[in-house]
């Protein structure tokens, strides 16, 4: 009972089922990468297959912190070279994304999100002059990244890396994967509101998760999916400061050096790949509406994405069959294709 109630309170999935299925659920939580993370595994060999994810969850986390001092983003940074399975993988995927978003995803905005105290180190919040913006932007440039041979990878500094965007989609993805590896059919691990699903629910019924609410305590609906997906939302009320009475978050357009103004505050993301759900949650914010939906006809229909995106106008646009839509609150929902 006590894990059902960290479930519900940490990741919003409702791992509801009967009594006798709910006893042989194993739990864990880890927490890194600034995160409260909950895994469930409903069946296998559980302790060992959760110790093992643990493991990898640990280790990714101090892979991938740019400000962590020996993880391989952070000697990227210094050295300007690194040679680092994990890294080179994900910056290819990043590539890809980068190019299919027009840039509006890009790990090289690193210098720009430290300047607005969204980056590393302990940096205040401030809004940053242009003259700052335009120094820093002119070193975010997807290009600057090298590939060699086997897993090298340069970067021609003083560009900066920052994977913030993709982390914990890699992470839950990884997760998923060791569990599997190990014999599990049957998991769910929460990653602070973000979900990888492995396999169907026990007892066969839909997984249910519950998308947020982003103005605050409840929620938009509900997810409903037979598993094996991961859904990542991203949101610019998640991470912001307020100077003179107007908002700045921690999702920035590369275009402008700026926090994305695009209309949509939050974007979930459902998607077979863990890296590409949150690499796609946290481009939908800088890109719009119009242009999320319209990357959809590009990306490979085998990832099988589907979006739901919350427009600053009070619009929940949501392309999914499984969403149900929370009946009481202040939303219009349209489902579009
Ligand atoms: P998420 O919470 O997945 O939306 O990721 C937000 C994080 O991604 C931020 O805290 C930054 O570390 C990083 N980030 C912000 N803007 C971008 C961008 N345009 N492209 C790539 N990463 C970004
Ligand atoms: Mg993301």
């Amino acid at each position: 009972m006590r894990n059902k109630l960290i479930a519900l309170l940490l990741a919003f999935v409702f791992l509801t089922g009967c009594a006798k299925q709910q006893s042989a659920a194993h739990t864990r939580t880890v927490f890194a990468m600034d995160t409260v993370m909950n895994l469930t595994v409903y069946d296998g060999d559980a302790e060992a297959a959760l110790d093992a994810a643990e493991q990898e969850l640990h280790r990714l986390d101090a892979l991938l912190a740019r400000g962590t001092e020996g993880s391989a983003v952070y000697t990227l940074n210094r050295d300007g070279a690194v040679s680092d399975a994990t890294t080179a993988r994900l910056l290819k995927q990043s590539r890809e994304i980068s190019l299919l978003t027009g840039g509006a995803f890009d790990p090289t905005v690193a210098p720009v999100l430290e300047l607005w105290g969204f980056g590393s180190g302990a940096g205040e919040h401030r809004v940053p002059s242009d003259e700052e913006l335009a120094s820093a932007l002119a070193y975010v440039e997807f290009n600057r990244i090298g590939f060699g041979e086997d897993n090298d990878v340069t970067l021609e500094l003083p560009a900066q890396l920052d994977l913030g965007g993709i982390a914990k989609g890699w992470s839950g993805q990884r997760a998923r994967e060791i569990l599997q590896e190990r014999g599990v059919g049957s998991a769910a691990i929460d990653l602070g509101g973000d979900v990888a699903l492995l396999g169907s629910k026990p007892g066969g019924a839909n997984w249910r998760v519950a998308i947020k609410d982003p103005a605050g305590g409840g929620y938009l609906g509900i997810f409903e999916t037979a598993g094996d997906v991961y859904v990542a939302t991203s949101g610019v009320y998640e991470r912001y400061f307020e100077e003179n009475g107007k908002r700045y978050h921690h999702i920035i357009d590369p275009a402008t050096g700026h926090p994305a103004d695009s209309g949509v505050v939050s974007a979930t993301v459902i998607c077979r790949d863990g890296v590409w759900a949150d690499a796609l949650a946290t481009a939908c914010c800088v890109v719009g509406a119009d242009a999320s939906l319209a990357l959809l006809g590009s990306i490979d229909t085998a990832l099988g994405v589907e979006l739901i995106l919350v427009i600053d106008d009070g619009r929940v646009l949501y392309t999914c069959d499984g969403f149900v839509p929370e009946q009481e609150n202040r939303y219009t929902y349209e489902q579009v294709s």
